[in-house]
């Protein structure tokens, strides 16, 4: 069969062979299992459903949330010679009509439908009566209340192989799948780990870096300047923020664009499309911008504030290089971004995901404060374990000397714990420096034995600190409306004395004020 589905690839898509991944994923469909396929976005995903529908009898339908992407990929199929066809709101009652019509008729090899159409029943009865081999389900995720972008409508989703008496087989495809995730995908879906492919995470010709205590303007003005034929995204986490970084640019003569969701539609559309067109060189914007756009000749994305979560970092982020020539991926971070992000996850409609939104925050704020080869911290996050460094991100280069801080580290747990493991960072920073302020002689912390035991470190060095035992995983944040800090089973290891703490010296705190538009 595999070798029917590569002869398939070769004559419809016009590649010579699988990609890693690929064939194992389209193997195990074919084999009729069902099956869970993770790979990042550009990885190849849309393969592992289509040549298995060209490889199968009947109409292979894809249920995907995203109604501008169903059009581009019927368009792309139907240009390589393939029946497809899509169904969603965009259309008429008629015109949907008539694509089911050609289903019935056995003239769609791919049939495309938006997850809501499952709740109608008349709808499900005519799909019952096709002859459907395969169910692709794009963006999973969405399955999963553990996801970052969970869809009520997903949920009927589980239940749609009930229509058929002969079950179709399952095939389930995400690029944002954490462990936690994926686990919900397999329940939900009945995919066993035996049947999951997780794959290509990892981005060769991409370097990380995280970068703290920079001029965040500065730096940009300075990287953009020096990089004036690359075209580069520079993402911010506010309207505010692209419209000032926006302004610096176009006052330096940069070929600028800017998109984010307070600008009109056509303005947004035309910003889109000379970016695409390399009429303009630099894009800054807000998450708002990127999707389904495939521009391979990113050079470097910027981000100019820490984004929410690991998701959306590596989505964006991951737009730079597609063409595969070695790129940048910057990320410029300074604390008061945390607040920015709490800020705006606390304008989150649905409550009930908060807990979980800001668990996906702190995962964030460690990837700004690990010590780790940033690459291998971004896979091990997506569930793909590696063992081997990236070897040129800001971390892997950094050849400071490890020193030890296991006293220090013990200072900070220490008083963590007398404090009664109630506080948050700021606060159990200003009791390890001494300060004198008003908070801390309320709660009589200038009493304790812990008070000003770090006092040879200013407070906002102290909380970095905080912020890497964090990362190390031996203090751990709480996610209550006010967020504190407590210890971990490994942080007592190292209260006891049980295990050592080494870090790169610290880094050095610039003098330049970080001011945030
Ligand atoms: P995803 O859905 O995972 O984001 P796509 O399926 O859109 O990714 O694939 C990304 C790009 O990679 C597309 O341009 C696609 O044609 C290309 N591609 C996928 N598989 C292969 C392959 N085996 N050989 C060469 N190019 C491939």
């Amino acid at each position: 069969m595999i070798q029917k589905a590569t002869e398939l690839l070769q004559q419809y898509f016009g590649y010579p062979s699988f990609r890693e991944g690929q064939q194992q994923a389209i193997a195990s469909v074919l084999a009729g299992n069902d099956t869970l396929v993770i790979m990042p976005t550009g990885g190849g995903k849309s393969l592992c459903y289509q040549v298995p529908a060209l490889t199968l009898p009947g109409t292979t339908l894809v249920i995907s949330p995203l109604i501008s992407l169903m059009k581009d990929q019927v368009d792309m199929l139907q240009a390589s010679g393939i029946n497809a066809a899509f169904i969603n709101s965009s259309l008429s009652y008629e015109e949907a009509e008539a694509v089911l019509y050609k289903a019935r008729m056995g003239e769609l090899k791919l049939l495309y439908i938006a997850p809501e159409r499952l709740e109608n029943e008349a709808f499900c009865m005519t799909l019952a009566h096709l002859q459907v081999p395969l169910i692709a389900i794009d963006e999973a995720h969405c399955i999963s209340q553990w996801g970052h972008d969970f869809r009520p409508s997903y949920r009927i989703v589980n239940r749609i192989k009930d229509l058929w008496t002969v079950s179709p087989t399952i095939v389930a495809l995400t690029a944002t799948a954490t462990p936690h995730v994926r686990q919900d995908i397999c329940n939900l879906l009945d995919i066993t780990e035996e049947h999951t492919f997780i794959t290509g995470f990892s981005r060769p010709n991409l370097t990380f870096s995280v970068l703290r205590g920079e001029n965040r303007d500065q730096y940009i003005m300075n990287y953009v300047g020096n990089n004036k034929q690359d075209a580069g995204i520079i993402y911010c986490a506010t309207r505010k923020a692209v419209e000032h970084i926006y302004t610096l640019l176009l006052k330096k003569g940069i070929k600028v664009g800017k998109y984010h969701g307070g600008l009109g539609d056509e303005e947004r559309t035309n910003m889109q499309q000379k970016f695409l067109d390399d009429e303009l060189v630099v894009m800054v914007a807000t998450n708002a911008f990127g999707m389904g756009i495939n521009k391979t000749n990113v050079r470097y994305v910027i981000h100019y504030q820490m984004p929410r979560n690991m998701e959306s970092y590596y989505q964006e982020a991951g737009r730079a290089g597609r063409d595969g020539l070695p790129s940048d991926c910057i990320l410029l971070y300074s604390s008061s971004d945390e607040q920015t992000q709490r800020f705006l996850i606390d304008q989150a409609q649905d409550r009930t995901r908060i807990p979980l939104e800001l668990t996906k925050l702190q995962e964030m704020i460690d990837y700004c404060h690990t010590e780790d080869c940033l690459q291998n911290y971004i896979t091990r996050y997506f569930g793909e374990e590696t063992m081997v460094l990236c070897g040129k991100c800001n971390r892997c280069i950094d050849d400071r000397p490890q020193i030890d801080m296991t006293v220090e580290a013990q200072k900070v747990l220490s008083c963590v714990v007398r404090m009664g493991q109630k506080f948050g960072k700021v606060l159990i920073s200003q009791v390890l420096a001494g300060s004198n302020n008003k908070k801390v002689q309320e709660f009589g912390f200038n009493k304790l034995p812990t008070y000003g035991v770090l006092k040879e470190m200013n407070a906002k060095e102290i909380a970095h600190f905080i912020e890497f035992c964090i990362a190390e995983k031996l203090l751990a944040v709480s996610n209550g409306q006010f967020p504190t800090i407590f210890m971990t089973e490994q942080g007592k290891e190292v209260l006891m004395g049980k295990r050592k703490v080494l870090r790169r010296s610290a880094p050095v705190v610039k003098a330049i004020s970080d001011e945030d538009p």
